[in-house]
């Protein structure tokens, strides 16, 4: 029987360090302090179903650590388009630019939204391992 290891936050380093820790065996309990998962990591749907990054977005080919853990977790990616012009707006205040973009190393994102992946290692987890509006606000030793 091993001992419980409690961990402090639902986001991809919390939910990473259950799995692993799941996967070797120990009793998990993940406290977070919002009603949701993920935190950096949040992808919002529009109206017409398309993910909407508000957090994490972009990875790169220097990433590798990443993309052997989609690769684990069997989550597919795909690379950013990345020709042509962008219309950016700065604020509701100011006019729309064109700006084209210039040439860059290739850029990742995750296909669905980043939110997969938060999504895949949640699935690891029974429900009662994440307790969520849990708020750590001291720790004793
Ligand atoms: C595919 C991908 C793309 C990325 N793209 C980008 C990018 O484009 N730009 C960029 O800057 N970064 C990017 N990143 C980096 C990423 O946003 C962050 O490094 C990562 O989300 C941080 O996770 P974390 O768990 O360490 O912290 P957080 O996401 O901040 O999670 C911390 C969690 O702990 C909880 N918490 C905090 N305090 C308490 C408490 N007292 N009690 C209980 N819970 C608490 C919070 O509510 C939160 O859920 C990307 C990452 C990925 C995987």
């Amino acid at each position: 029987m091993s001992l419980p290891i409690v961990i402090i936050g639902a986001g991809l380093s919390g939910l990473l360090t259950g799995y692993r820790l799941k996967k070797l065996g120990f009793s998990i309990t993940i406290l977070e302090a919002r009603a949701r998962c993920g935190g950096r990591i949040h992808t919002v749907t529009s109206l017409d179903g398309t993910p909407m990054e508000m957090g994490a977005t972009w990875f790169g080919p220097q990433h590798t650590k990443l993309k052997d853990l989609l690769k684990e977790l069997e989550i597919p990616m795909f690379e950013q388009y990345n020709a042509g012009a962008v219309v950016f707006q700065a604020s509701s205040q100011s006019p729309p630019q064109r700006i084209q973009i210039p040439p860059q190393d290739p850029s990742f994102r995750i296909k669905g939204g980043t939110v997969v992946l938060i999504q895949k290692l949640m699935s690891f987890f029974e429900p009662e391992e994440i307790q969520f509006n849990e708020k750590v606000r001291e720790i004793h030793f």
